[in-house]
């Protein structure tokens, strides 16, 4: 039995190009015959930043570049782009192919349409924000497999972008049908994925669609997020505080389970505390709460003592007579809320708490709002835990936003520049998170 152990973990092709570059052309072929050569093989560490490219690695002068953005962004009611960071995020992808002298062929989904084209979900309505930000007009074709698209991309020259409508017309997109995929790749030499937010997802555009090119790669925005990550899960500094929050404690058992083995304090917070209260005996009113869950929730405190994990549960809470922007709201112990209220945000006494656990750490992961922060009312808890965050992050702490609701609320208070990296995927953060091979990811191996 032979076992391989891969040190590619400090490998970040983004900084180290000159060097991932040689790792790849000599030891790379080395390593093939090596593993060529064992009958039975253990390999104990991820491969991907060894094997995938970025778009560093390839030069694309003369090629048209099929690229999976990620424009899934929201809309106003007249169909302007209200958030366009998704869009801004892959700039620097585009640019970097445009500025070798190709073309680009860029695929995305926007919305969940559910059969066939809806005008609402069409891709047409990102075209304005697309070109204002990349400086470069975009050609546009209103079915993404349709012969005018095909003829669009056979005609495209070095420098010129065209956007094919939402590939989520076609169902097959998301079954990941190969036939479809096969069609998708006939627009271009090159396949690029820079959309991580769908990287969970072996979608026809996102995963199957590799395999039909013989060059590939992962854009900036991909490998940020895969780089950025790996800081976290393998390299973080002691101490390594996670943040948990929002509302159900059944979408994050698995990652906060794997994350007990890596981190030294778990601060809960939001709706999912409610479940630990209750579980604990306390009385929680009508806050959130998961009566199936009540068991795991014990399990996981159980957990955390054993592994040596500081759990910080909110000891207070503000609590309201309505699940309303205008209701009435009071302050209250978490084991004793008020029969017919329920807790909406962290208390005083949690904010300060968490703050200063926050503030005292080296590596921070934030997946979840502390309260209902879209509500004025409901907001603080979120805020203040955003500002330790920020704080941290100025005494030079590493500090991850997971996607989603985090990323959203660090948007609203205008913190996106105070701290280290706010991922653009919350799905596939957590999945990465949890462990699991993101296939996306997985395809460009
Ligand atoms: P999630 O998608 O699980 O991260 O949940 C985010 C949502 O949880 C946000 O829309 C919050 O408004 C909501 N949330 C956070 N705290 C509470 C709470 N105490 N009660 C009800 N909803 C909450």
């Amino acid at each position: 039995m032979s076992v391989i152990v891969f040190l590619c973990g400090s490998l970040r092709p983004l900084r180290f190009n000159a060097f991932y570059r040689k790792v790849r052309k000599g030891i790379h072929a080395e390593v093939r015959r090596e593993i060529e050569s064992k009958e039975n093989l253990i390999i104990l560490a991820p491969l991907n930043f060894l094997f995938m490219k970025t778009v560093n690695d390839i030069n694309f002068k003369g090629k048209r570049a099929l690229i999976r953005v990620d424009f899934n962004v929201p809309l106003d009611k007249s169909f302007n782009v209200t958030d366009d960071n998704r869009i801004r995020a892959t700039i620097p992808t585009l640019k970097k192919i445009l500025a070798d002298g190709g073309s680009l062929i860029l695929m995305s989904h926007l919305g969940r349409p559910k059969e066939g084209p809806e005008g609402k979900y069409s891709l047409k309505h990102t075209i304005k924000t697309t070109e204002q930000l990349l400086g470069v007009p975009v050609k546009f074709a209103s079915d993404c497999i349709g012969e005018e698209a095909f003829e669009l991309s056979a005609a495209l020259k070095p420098g010129e972008v065209l956007l094919l409508e939402n590939l989520r017309f076609y169902n097959q997109e998301e079954k990941g049908d190969l036939a479809f995929a096969e069609k998708l790749s006939k627009h271009g030499d090159i396949y690029v994925n820079d959309a991580f937010g769908t990287a969970h997802r072996a979608h026809a555009s996102t995963t199957i669609v590799a395999q039909f090119f013989k060059e590939k790669c992962a854009g900036y925005v991909m490998a940020a997020e895969l780089d950025n990550a790996k800081k976290v899960i393998e390299k973080a500094a002691k101490p390594f505080t996670a943040i948990m929050g929002g509302a159900k404690i059944s979408d994050k058992i698995l990652i906060i389970e794997k994350l007990l083995d890596k981190v030294d304090h778990l601060i809960i917070g939001g709706g999912m505390s409610y479940t630990f209260f209750k579980a604990l005996g306390g009385q929680i009113g009508k806050s959130l709460v998961e009566e199936d869950k009540l068991g795991l929730a014990k399990e996981l405190i159980q957990k955390a003592k054993s592994k040596g994990v500081e759990l910080h549960l909110p000891m207070d809470s503000i609590i309201a007579d309505a699940f309303d922007a205008n209701a009435n709201t009071d302050i209250s112990l978490n084991n004793g809320i008020k029969a017919d209220w329920m807790g909406l945000d962290i208390g005083p006494q949690a904010r300060e708490v968490f703050a200063k656990v926050i503030e005292d750490s080296k590596t921070i992961l934030w997946n979840g709002p502390m309260g209902v922060f879209e509500m004025e009312k409901f907001e603080k808890g979120t805020k203040a835990v955003a500002e330790a965050v920020v704080r941290a992050t100025g005494k030079g702490a590493f500090s991850l936003i997971g996607g989603g609701d985090s990323a959203a609320a660090v948007a609203k208070f205008g913190f996106e520049e105070k701290v280290s990296y706010v991922s653009t995927g919350g799905g596939a953060l957590l999945e990465y998170f949890e462990g699991k091979v993101l296939p996306g990811v997985k395809a460009l191996e």
